[in-house]
């Protein structure tokens, strides 16, 4: 269970022993000077299928640190596969650069080289790429998804990713209250992007008492005024009075801090990497008799949707019909966790992970 327990820690030393430590099948690193196009893909597990995961353009301040990203997204994404059912594995590229860099002969550049893994790699939209980006890629490559929807592809993953998260709310509040009825249950969003604003829907339908907070005012209370409701300052939402705490903007927001702060029941939301620390908050959380609903298997609905995509035939109902999976998948979490006195993070990956070493008993990694 190396792969497991490793190394969210392991920001330095060699590449190979990051590699090692995280249990990387390969590391391909891209380049190419007329277009300044700097890549690097990272293949993590390929025995369930082809690694699959978004393409993130970042400003990296060095090579280190988007190396460590690449490493630590692609090996996120094997799990969040894993856990899902899904028959794919875990990749992701990053690039070094600009938004700005991203001209046509940029991205189809990406595109070659992606063509060049021979489907070991397929990949999708994440952090400033767009589905007109994928378009593009896409020229070059049939190792693509998450195209627009008029191009025969998913669109837009954010409202399939708060459907899931919305259901593994639900399963969590039937694990502490014995019910998943949320109405009437006071449920702060913490931020208002696109999945907040979507799981903000799902929760008003039902009549939840829904607190709203972002960093950006107007949008907070253009929101508020559309779905009715109650606004929040963002300083305010560790120790504010709630039942569930859904965290929907950034990660690592459950940490030493905020955790002896929260007066919830429920920690259940769609960002990625909530816990700051995997091995000790997850176990914080637990002390505190909160139940904490795994972001990277209630948020994967998004990947849900691409990999439907990628299996061709799209259909948006067929992406929400899978993704109601997770309600299951969270509830027999959560029933272990309760059983066994464990961080249900830690179960969640253990059963993930257990699938892979099952499955690497009848298959080889994707395409060697
Ligand atoms: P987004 O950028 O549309 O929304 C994030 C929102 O959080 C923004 O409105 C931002 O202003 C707000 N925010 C930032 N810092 C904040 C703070 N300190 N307090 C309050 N609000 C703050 O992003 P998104 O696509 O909605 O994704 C949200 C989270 O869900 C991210 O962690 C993302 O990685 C994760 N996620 C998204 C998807 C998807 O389908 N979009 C899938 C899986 C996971």
């Amino acid at each position: 269970m190396a792969t497991i327990k490793a190394a969210e820690k392991i920001k330095e030393g060699s590449i190979f022993g990051q590699i090692s430590a995280l249990g990387h099948e390969q590391l391909v690193i891209c380049y190419d000077e007329p277009t300044g196009l700097k890549a690097i893909i990272g293949i993590h597990n390929t025995v369930l299928g082809p690694a699959l995961g978004g393409t993130r353009l970042w400003a990296y301040t060095s090579e280190e640190e988007a190396i460590t990203d690449v490493l630590r997204l692609s090996r996120g994404m094997t799990f969040k596969a894993a856990i899902s059912g899904l028959n794919i594995g875990g990749g992701k590229a990053v690039l070094m650069g600009d938004p700005k860099m991203k001209t046509e002969a940029y991205l189809r550049r990406l595109g070659r080289f992606i063509q060049s893994l021979g489907g070991r790699y397929v990949t999708a939209e994440d952090v400033n790429m767009s589905t007109r980006d994928m378009e593009l890629i896409g020229m070059e490559t049939s190792y693509v998804t998450g195209l627009p929807e008029i191009k025969g592809g998913g669109g837009d993953p954010s409202p399939v990713t708060a459907y899931g998260t919305y259901l593994g709310m639900k399963a969590a509040a039937k694990k502490a209250y014995g019910s998943d009825v949320l109405e009437g249950k006071r449920i702060v969003v913490q931020g208002i992007g696109q999945v907040g604003t979507h799981l903000v829907s799902h929760l008003m339908k039902e009549g939840a008492q829904v607190f709203i907070t972002d960093i950006f005012e107007d949008k907070l209370y253009e929101v508020a005024k559309k779905t009715g409701a109650q606004v929040i300052q963002p300083e305010a939402v560790y120790d504010f009075n709630m039942d569930i705490y859904a965290p929907c903007a950034l990660g690592a927001t459950l940490n030493e801090r905020s955790i002896p702060q929260l007066k919830c029941d429920i920690v259940a939301g769609g960002a990625n990497n909530q816990l700051k620390d995997e091995d000790v908050h997850g176990q914080m959380l637990l002390d505190r008799g909160i139940v904490y609903a795994p972001d990277f298997l209630i948020n994967a609905g998004g990947l849900i949707n691409v990999y439907t995509e990628y299996l061709g035939d799209y259909k948006k109902e067929l992406a929400f019909q899978r993704t109601e999976g997770i309600y299951d998948t969270c509830m027999e979490v959560l029933s272990l966790s309760q059983q066994d006195q464990r961080p249900p993070q830690e179960i969640a990956m253990e059963k993930a992970w257990g699938r892979i070493e099952s499955m690497a008993k009848v298959k080889l990694p994707y395409g060697v």
